[in-house]
């Protein structure tokens, strides 16, 4: 399986990838996740990726389409779920010459469909476990507050910096003017499917499966 999931931050990208990822046994490729790696790790590509992510920025194009282009010569990356790319044009032409170039091509293309007003809902209730690294919602955690470890293996679970709601108000903003156009340049590929994903992860994970087939 060879899939692009795409959607506005807090969509549930990373979630749904998770998930799927489990399914059909392919590599689970997080732009997002090789950055903040990266900049836990404080490599160049780290602390240069941290100055655009802090201010809810794109990072350019060709730092992005170079790691991408790296990681997909890894032997395991022959089916991949793509999470965070790509996210402007420029990338998506630049990913179509990569798969074209490897004879990969994309099986789909997943447009997680979600009304603003609960993206930033989402977005400033999120929190991911230190430890596990697994995604968690506080308004879905039901008054677990006084304990607020990760209820899967007790890890610390902290805010991403750019989870603030000022630098969420960009992100939608970026996702609108830089990636949204990407909708109309897969749909003509034949290859969109579209799923309304304001329901519980397992319920969109569900209408995914029914559209793929
Ligand atoms: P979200 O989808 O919730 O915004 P990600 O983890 O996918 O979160 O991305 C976090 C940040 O990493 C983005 O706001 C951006 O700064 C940077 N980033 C990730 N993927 C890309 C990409 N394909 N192009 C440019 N910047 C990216
Ligand atoms: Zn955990």
């Amino acid at each position: 399986m060879r899939m692009v999931l795409l959607g506005a931050p807090g969509s549930g990208k990373g979630t749904q990838a998770d998930l799927l990822k489990d399914k059909y046994a392919c590599a689970h490729i997080s732009t997002g996740d090789i950055f903040r790696r990266n900049l836990l790790a404080k490599t160049e590509l780290g602390v240069k990726a941290g100055e655009f992510m802090n201010r809810g920025e794109l990072v350019p194009d060709e730092i992005v389409i170079g790691m991408v282009k790296d990681r997909l010569r890894e032997s395991d990356a022959t089916g991949f779920l793509m999470d965070g790319f790509p996210r402007t044009i420029p990338q998506a032409e630049a990913f179509g010459v990569m798969l074209e170039e490897l004879k990969t091509p994309l099986d789909a293309v997943v447009l997680l469909d979600i009304d603003e007003e609960i993206l930033v809902g989402r977005l400033t209730n999120r929190r991911t476990c230190r430890a596990c690294g697994k995604i968690w919602n506080l308004l879905s955690m039901k008054g677990d507050n006084l304990s607020p470890g990760c209820p899967e293996c007790g890890g610390e679970l902290y805010q991403r910096d750019d989870d603030a709601e000022l630098v969420i108000r960009n992100r939608l903003k970026v996702y609108n003017d830089q990636t949204s156009p990407l909708v109309s340049w897969y749909a003509k590929t034949g290859k969109l499917y579209t799923i309304e994903a304001s329901a519980s992860p397992d319920e969109t994970l569900k209408k995914i499966q029914a559209a793929l087939g």
